[in-house]
């Protein structure tokens, strides 16, 4: 078996290392650079970021996953600008983003459906900085756009879609709202065991998956009542980044697949409806690849791969999850729940999970997603789950 692995050229890691970005933006030669930003992420440091890069050119994201229509927007910005380097500063939304607006800078004819088929693909130096730990953009292959004249998501994949320089700081995630730190965390480690358990692992995606698994393991708990540890958080991105590795050179499967279907139908954050999932799915494939979640389990350090599905239910209660979708549930009716396992049918990550599902199977998983949300009573506000920092 021949294994292939795609990885960032250069990582600086650790807590301020975000102020390297200058130096860094200059051995990349890059005079003019045209930095994608969402103001929600770096509200604080906006101004530490303006004076340690004077000729940078700023463009701020909308709100929202990015589009055809938004990317056409920053290319020409950029154009104006006669910017010559692009640097992310946010979470995957920014990130994606930057890589089309990096690649497309210089390939103005190309279409996004051309690039998985191009042997080379040239682009501007491009640096990404996450704000959240986190949806691994950083480190994959793949940019996810809505086509707006399509009306559909397209997740072009290439390995030129990688940073040259990715900077992970933790000082970088404080800003982030207390949900949104959950979603991001728990989608994190969804990547990591979804990608070791996936029919596309290999042993450098293992490698990577593993780490994942015991970083946010070991973290996600405490950055949840402890905002301010900042060794967590670090050690949360860590675990993120590692886990956008381990995926984007195996895959994603059922957790995701059926997640992405919920995300549409009812527009939730794509973290929230992963981890909404994963203890059904795993429930669902744990037969098929019960030593490869037996090795999960023992990392994470519970006694029995039975308790795996526990321990991330367990996750969700205590982290909201459950909660914050209870008002889906009278929504979920059989009818919904046909549309949904239709979509998870159509879309990616069904082949490459060790069990196939079919129809049934995937109508199963949500009505056991219907009935626990049906456990809790009441709804709660996410503003009411904040923890006091
Ligand atoms: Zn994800």
């Amino acid at each position: 078996m021949i294994y292939e692995l795609f990885l960032p050229i250069k990582i600086v890691a650790g807590i301020d290392s975000f102020q390297r970005l200058s130096v860094e933006t200059e051995q990349r030669k890059i005079k003019r650079p045209f930095i994608i930003y969402s103001r929600s992420a770096i509200a604080s440091q906006l101004n530490i970021f303006k004076q340690e890069l004077p000729n940078a050119h700023f463009y701020e994201i909308s709100k929202g996953e990015p589009t055809t229509f938004e990317l056409e927007k920053a290319l020409a910005e950029l154009i104006v600008n006669n910017c010559d380097g692009v640097i992310a500063i946010g979470g995957g939304s920014v990130i994606d983003l930057a890589k089309a607006v990096a690649v497309f800078a210089v390939n103005p004819n190309l279409s996004l459906n051309d690039i998985p088929n191009l042997a080379e693909l040239h682009r501007l130096p491009f640096i990404a900085v996450p704000t959240t730990a986190g949806t691994g953009s950083e480190a994959t292959k793949v940019t996810v756009i809505t086509d707006e004249k399509l009306q559909k998501k397209v997740n072009p994949a290439h390995p030129s879609f990688i940073p040259d320089v990715v900077i992970l700081d933790a000082m970088l995630t404080v800003n982030v709202p207390p949900p949104v730190t959950s979603f991001t965390a728990l989608d994190a480690l969804t990547h990591a065991i979804e990608a070791f358990v996936s029919t596309k692992a290999n042993t450098m995606s293992d490698f990577f998956a593993k780490e994942a698994i015991s970083c946010i393991s070991r973290n996600i708990e405490t950055v949840f009542v402890q905002p301010d540890n900042m060794e967590a958080r670090q050690q949360l991105l860590m675990g993120s980044f590692y886990a956008g590795i381990a995926f984007s050179n195996s895959s994603t499967n059922l957790a995701h697949a059926t997640g992405r279907a919920l995300g549409v139908k009812f527009h939730m954050p794509h973290g929230q409806c992963v981890a909404l999932m994963h203890p059904f799915v795993i429930q669902y494939s744990l037969e098929s690849a019960y030593e490869r979640y037996e090795e999960i389990a023992k990392i994470i350090g519970l006694n029995s791969t039975q308790f795996l599905s526990g321990y991330l239910d367990e996750l969700n209660r205590k982290q909201y999850i459950w909660k914050s979708a209870q008002q889906i549930a009278p929504l979920l009716t059989d009818e919904v729940i046909e549309q949904l396992a239709e979509q998870t049918l159509s879309g990616n990550g069904i082949l490459t999970n060790r069990k196939v599902p079919n129809i049934e199977d995937i109508e199963v998983i949500f009505k056991q997603l219907r009935k626990r949300l049906q456990i809790e009573g009441g709804i709660v506000e996410w503003q009411q789950c904040q923890v006091e920092k």
